[in-house]
């Protein structure tokens, strides 16, 4: 299938490590502009030099969306270089350490901030773009979102509510023809994750208990695999689904939990 994605510009944040970095690396395959939008310079260049010898191009943003005046600059950057924008992919985003019984109302409050607010405004910024392309946009929730996962109350409140905002972009873009999807991950081996998952006393016995109890093949979700399906809900092939909750997890979050035993 012909994706028709060719010579688009996509902003993707957080898009040169893990799922992000799967993404534009799927959209570099399929011919289209990836612009990373990421603090990690040397992941970043590594990947642009590889798209280089492909013949493909891409570009990145190398600083931390961390206020509304980076996003507005992120946009602006790949304005300047490539004079459109077809398509948003809202990625970045981190846990937290914040429970409620042991945690500080200050952190809680910073890191809703940190995880919602670049969503919001990298898609107001690029929006007279996306109006012109009649661009897609994608944003990464978690499963979190929806089952909790204890000890996380800024990022999963922030996860909640980019749910709520895809549902409320695709309303209000509907006369635009831009549409506006989530994808959901729930267990994908990436830096972050690696990261998350040492957290534990025995890290090889809880991974071995998570992938137990994912339904389909008993395995983690690759971040290609995420990657798949966002570059298909950013594609015209997707042409009409709009205001969409995609859960990519095996049927983690979902299947009978009778399944796992
Ligand atoms: P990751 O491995 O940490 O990669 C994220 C990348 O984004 C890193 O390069 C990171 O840079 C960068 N980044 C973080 N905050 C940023 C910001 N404000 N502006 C620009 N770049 C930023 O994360 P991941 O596991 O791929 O997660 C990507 C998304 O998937 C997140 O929204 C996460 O919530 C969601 N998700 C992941 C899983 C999973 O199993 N991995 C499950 C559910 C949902 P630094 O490393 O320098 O911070």
């Amino acid at each position: 299938m012909d994706l028709k994605i060719k010579g688009k510009v996509f902003l993707i944040s957080g898009g040169a490590k893990g799922i992000g970095a799967a993404i534009s690396n799927v959209l570099s395959e399929e011919g289209a502009i990836p612009v990373m939008i990421d603090p990690s310079i040397a992941e970043g260049k590594e990947m642009l030099q590889k798209w280089k010898s492909e013949g493909t191009q891409g570009a990145q943003f190398e600083k931390r969306l961390s206020n509304t005046e980076d996003a507005k600059d992120a946009v602006m950057f790949a304005l300047e270089k490539f004079g459109q924008i077809d398509g948003i992919v809202n990625n970045a985003g981190a846990n937290d350490s914040i429970g409620l019984e042991n945690g500080d109302p200050h952190k809680f409050r910073a890191s809703v901030e940190k995880n919602l607010g670049h969503y919001y405004d990298l898609v107001h910024f690029a929006l007279p773009q996306l109006k012109k392309s009649k661009g897609s946009i994608v944003n990464i929730s978690s499963k979190t979102a929806l089952t909790g996962q204890g000890n996380t109350s800024g990022y999963t409140a922030a996860k909640g509510a980019q749910l709520s905002l895809t549902r409320e972009w695709a309303v209000e873009l509907l006369p635009y023809g831009i549409r506006v999807n989530a994808v959901i991950p729930a267990e994908v081996m990436t830096p972050l994750y690696s990261n998350w998952i040492k957290t534990f006393e025995d890290p090889e016995k809880k991974l071995a208990e998570i992938e137990n109890r994912i339904p389909l093949e008993k395995r983690m979700t690759t971040a290609r695999e995420i990657a798949d399906t966002v570059v298909f809900l950013l594609s015209a092939r997707s042409s009409h689904t709009t205001g969409q909750l995609l859960f990519v997890d095996g049927g983690y979050t979902h299947l009978d939990r009778a399944i796992g035993t």
